[in-house]
C-alpha cells in the first residue's frame, strides 16, 4: 500500500502553480487556498489523483468574487425591487468602473485645492431641471426625505394629509421615517379626501413643513380629493414633495405620475425622489428646490451622512447626461416579433400580457406587451439555470415576457428555455 498524504500536492506548490495565478488574481489567495484545501481533501480520500488537483480547483471556483449573480428579468416588471430596480445603462456602467480608482471627485485638478464633491452630477441635475434653483445628491429617497423633514421640521410640525401616510413596502412606512426625526407629524382630512382648509386649520407658528407624499404604490377611486402642490404652497410655509419615482418631466406614458419640474413650478419648496425608478440610475436620492431650503439641507449634519457614493454619482451623471436608459426602452419596448420568434423557437405559445412599471410605482398603469406561455414548471427550472431567468407565473402558466431582456441575451435566453423543456 502507498502511503496517499506522500502523493498530496503541497499547498504552497499548487498556490505557486501558474495556472492558478489568474484565480489568485481574481478571487484573492484566501479563496483560492480553501478550494486548494478542499482538493487536498478529495486526494486524502482517494477520490480525486494528485494529477488533476489543478484541474478541479479550477472548476470549483466561482467566476466572480461577488457571489450577486446577474439575472435575466423576464417578468415584464421593469423596476423590480428584488432584482434591484432600474439596469443602468452601458453609459451609466461605463462611468461606474471609471470612478472606481482615484477619481477627482472632490479635487480640482487645475488649481490643485478641495473642491465640491460629485459636481459634475449635481451640474447635470441642475441642467435636467433648471427650474430648481438648487440640488443635493444623496444616498436613496427616503434619506432625500429624512434630511427634508429633518432640516426644515425636527422639533417642530409636518403637517400631511391622512391619505398620504403611506407604507412603500417591506414593512417601510413614511410616517414613521419622518417621526423618527423628532418632527412631529399633524395628520390631517380623511383617507379619501383633503381639503385645502384642512391644512389650513394646522399650519401655525410650530409647523416646520408641509409634507406632500406621492402615494406610489396604490391607487384611491370613488369620492376621493387631495390638495395640488400650488393651493398648498399658498399658505406661507415651506412644502416638501415626495414625488419618489424620480420622473423628472411630466411623460405622456404615464400620465398619472408626478414629476419634479411641475411639483417645482406649483410651488414646491423642495422635492425628493429616487436615482433608481424611473430616472433609470444608479440608487440615489435626488433633492432640488428653492436654495435657501435646499441650502439648509446641505448644511445640516445628516447630509454628510447620507452622503453618495463616488460611483454613484459618477453613474448619476452619466444617466442624466447619456443616452436613453434601459428603464426608458423597457417601457416602451415592442417585443412581438422577438416574442414569436421565442415561440417558435421552444413551442410556447404567443399570449397577450400587461407588464408593469413596479418598483411602487404607476400602480394603475399596464403596460401592453407579449409573452410566451409555457408549463408552469419550466419557471423554476430558468430561475434556478445558469443564467437565471425570472419568469412570471400566472394563470398556471410560466409567463416569458421580453420587455426587460436586452435583444442582444435573446439567444442565451432561448437556450435557456430549451434546457428547461429537455
Ligand atoms: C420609493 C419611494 C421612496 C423611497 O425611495 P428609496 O430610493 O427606495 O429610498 C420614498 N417615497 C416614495 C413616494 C417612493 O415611491
Amino acid at each position: 500500500m502507498t502511503d496517499v498524504r506522500r502523493s498530496v500536492p503541497r499547498t504552497d506548490d499548487l498556490l505557486a502553480d501558474p495556472r492558478l495565478a489568474g484565480a489568485v488574481d481574481r478571487l484573492g489567495r484566501a479563496a483560492v487556498k480553501q478550494a486548494v484545501h478542499a482538493a487536498q481533501d478529495e486526494v486524502r480520500a482517494d477520490r480525486l489523483a494528485p494529477d488533476q488537483v489543478i484541474g478541479h480547483v479550477l472548476s470549483a471556483l466561482p467566476g466572480s468574487a461577488t457571489t450577486l449573480r446577474p439575472v435575466l428579468n423576464a417578468t415584464g416588471v421593469v423596476l423590480h425591487t428584488n432584482l434591484g430596480r432600474a439596469p443602468l445603462s452601458q453609459a451609466a456602467i461605463e462611468a461606474m468602473v471609471r470612478a472606481s480608482g482615484y477619481v477627482d471627485v472632490e479635487l480640482d485638478l487645475s488649481t490643485g485645492r478641495r473642491a465640491g464633491r460629485g459636481r459634475g452630477a449635481l451640474a447635470a441635475l441642475r441642467e435636467a431641471v433648471p427650474e430648481a434653483e438648487q440640488v443635493l445628491v444623496v444616498n436613496n429617497g427616503a434619506a432625500a426625505l429624512v434630511l427634508a423633514t429633518t432640516a426644515l421640521a425636527a422639533g417642530r410640525e409636518v403637517v400631511v394629509s391622512r391619505g398620504e401616510m403611506v407604507e412603500i413596502g417591506d414593512g417601510f412606512r413614511l410616517p414613521d421615517l419622518v417621526r423618527s426625526t423628532g418632527a412631529q407629524l399633524r395628520e390631517v382630512g380623511t383617507t379619501n379626501r383633503t381639503v385645502l382648509d384642512d391644512y389650513a386649520a394646522e399650519v401655525g407658528e410650530r409647523t416646520g413643513c408641509l409634507l406632500k407624499v406621492h402615494p406610489s404604490n396604490f391607487t384611491v377611486s370613488g369620492f376621493t380629493g387631495s390638495v395640488g402642490v400650488a393651493e398648498l404652497s399658498g399658505l406661507g410655509v415651506p412644502v416638501v414633495v415626495d414625488v419618489g419615482s424620480g420622473l423628472l418631466r411630466p411623460d405622456a406614458l404615464l400620465p398619472t405620475e408626478p414629476d419634479v419640474a411641475s411639483a417645482l413650478t406649483a410651488g414646491a419648496g423642495v422635492v425628493t425622489c429616487s436615482g433608481d425608478k424611473l430616472l433609470g440610475g444608479p440608487q440615489a436620492g435626488l433633492v432640488l428646490g428653492r436654495a435657501e431650503f435646499v441650502e439648509r439641507l446641505r448644511r445640516h449634519p445628516l447630509y454628510r451622512a447620507f452622503r453618495c457614493d463616488k460611483t454613484a454619482l459618477a453613474a448619476l451623471e452619466a444617466t442624466l447626461r447619456g443616452p436613453e436608459t434601459p428603464v426608458h426602452q423597457a417601457l416602451r419596448a415592442e417585443t412581438r416579433a422577438r416574442t414569436e420568434a421565442l415561440a417558435e423557437a421552444v413551442g410556447g405559445s404567443l399570449v397577450e400580457v400587461q407588464g408593469a412599471v413596479g418598483g411602487g410605482g404607476a400602480p394603475g398603469v399596464g403596460l401592453p406587451g407579449w409573452a410566451v406561455a409555457l408549463p408552469p414548471y419550466v419557471a423554476e427550472r430558468l430561475r434556478q439555470g445558469d443564467p437565471p431567468v425570472l419568469a412570471r407565473v400566472a394563470d398556471g402558466q410560466a409567463l416569458v415576457d421580453l420587455r426587460c431582456v436586452p435583444a442582444a441575451d435573446d439567444e442565451v435566453l432561448r437556450a435557456a428555455v430549451l434546457a428547461c423543456l429537455r
